[in-house]
């Protein structure tokens, strides 16, 4: 059994069974914490249970789901679970609609806990005391940029916390520092691979960069694929996935092993439980199915969830306790495919922006970071979809062509006919942040 990229082989190499039994105790624990609370016992009383109950653990699969609106409804200090004076610092969604919401986190939430999900993440990745890491996540009242901060202290990594933006300082530093590793989100990797390009400088060769961790968004293997070839040898991709709600970008990280497969461990489980359920039943679902994730944080004191529906989906692997890097209790997820909210139903057939993104990204000649949906009503169900891209500077090729070549793969795709407009590079929208990649057009 491999620990060598085990920061915490106690927890790291326990078979299933043995980390279900950390996650029972530790339910029992909230569950007597929540009890505290008269908010909670509101929330729990909605579904004729009472928190106490969670000490059997059963209980947990009659307990009401979380979702925004509970929250919301709950303005401006929902579920917090302390008392105000504790908490140490508030993070908060993005809020792409209404206000934001708001997360506490006590000391012992961003200085134990957080700090070391973060930093067994790291460790995952190959990173020790010592190696040097350029922050590229968001600060502010976003949880990623303090996340990492947060893990790269606790490892004992030298940061240089940058946060998204300034490219062209981040392209000479990469190359002056001589930085092993990157937080950042993958469209704005794609960026400084180019403006760096523009410099003079040579990714490949003027470079030192081993590993990034790329969040905020879920990318394709033809993607990470196509960056790591402008990259330093060897240099890896690794997607990590995580929530606000969840306590950070904590919940699922590749190892090098499932990173060739394209799927990510479940890797806080004995902090973060995770369930992946069927969005209509509700039910578990088993290897090789789409789930919802849905998360309760074991450990945080202000602001824990119970059952917070994410409504990202995943697709569980085929094989998810078998991972050769031996954490064999912590289950193998593939990227998230979309949202149960982001899902378009285009004519009747179902259409992720994710399916769209992998045709474009495979495609020789397009730019990676720059493609639009466009759809004539925001309701979910638009009667015309269509999709624009880029062909890039170096494009040989007749535009008319490359469009007509994605259009017939998002056919075979899809089944569905949808029109493709290339533009020349630089005419769409680009995004630091989350994308904004379905538009109306009327
Ligand atoms: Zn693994």
């Amino acid at each position: 059994m491999a620990t060598a990229t085990m920061l915490h082989p106690d927890i790291e190499q326990l078979d299933r069974d043995d980390l279900r039994a950390i996650q029972h105790r530790k339910l029992a624990a909230l569950g007597a914490r929540l009890a505290q609370s008269p908010e909670w016992v509101a929330h729990f009383a909605t579904a004729g249970i009472h928190p106490r109950d969670l000490a059997d653990p059963q209980a947990l699969a009659g307990v009401p789901f979380l979702d925004k609106a509970t929250l919301r409804a709950r303005y401006p200090f929902p579920l917090l679970g302390e008392p105000v004076s504790k908490v140490t610092r508030f993070c908060a969604t993005s809020g792409t609609t209404g206000l934001p919401v708001l997360f506490g986190y006590t000391d012992h939430d961003l200085n134990e806990l957080l700090a070391k999900q973060v930093a067994r993440q790291l460790y995952c990745h190959g990173l020790r005391a010592g190696d040097r890491g350029y922050n590229g996540f968001g600060f502010g009242l976003w949880v990623g940029g303090l996340a990492y901060d947060l893990g790269m202290a606790k490892l004992g990594m030298v940061n240089f916390p940058v946060g998204p933006g300034r490219s062209e300082l981040v392209v000479e530093w990469l190359r002056d520092m001589a930085l092993d590793f990157a937080s950042v989100s993958p469209v704005f990797l794609a960026t400084l691979v180019r403006v760096a390009r523009e410099k003079g400088i040579d990714p490949r060769t003027d470079w030192t960069l081993r590993h990034a961790v790329i969040g905020g968004q879920s990318v394709s293997r033809a993607f990470r694929d196509e960056l790591e070839a402008e990259m330093p040898a060897g240099f890896k991709t690794y997607n990590t996935y995580g929530t606000t709600e969840a306590g950070g970008p904590v919940v699922a990280v590749a190892c090098e092993h499932s990173h060739d497969r394209d799927e990510m461990h479940l890797i806080n489980e004995d902090t973060v439980l995770t369930e992946i359920l069927d969005p209509d039943t509700f039910r578990p679902v088993g290897p090789g199915e789409v789930g919802e994730i849905v998360v309760t944080t074991l450990d945080k004191q202000a602001s824990p969830v119970v059952r917070w529906r994410t409504r990202d989906l995943v697709r569980v692997s085929d094989r998810p306790y078998d991972c050769a890097c031996g954490r064999q209790g912590m289950m193998t997820i593939g990227r998230i495919i979309g949202r149960s909210d982001d899902m378009l139903k285009v004519r009747g057939v179902i259409v992720y922006p994710s399916q769209i993104e992998d045709v474009i990204a495979a495609t020789k000649g397009t730019v990676k970071e720059a493609w639009q949906i466009y759809v004539d009503s925001l309701d979910q169900a638009p009667g015309r979809m269509s999709v624009a891209v880029e062909y890039e500077r170096s494009y040989n090729g007749v535009p008319d062509d490359l469009a007509a070549s994605i259009g017939r793969d998002l056919t075979s795709r899809l089944g569905l006919k949808v029109p493709v407009e290339c533009h020349p590079e630089g005419t769409l929208p680009r995004y630091e942040a989350k994308a904004q990649r379905v538009q109306l057009r009327t």
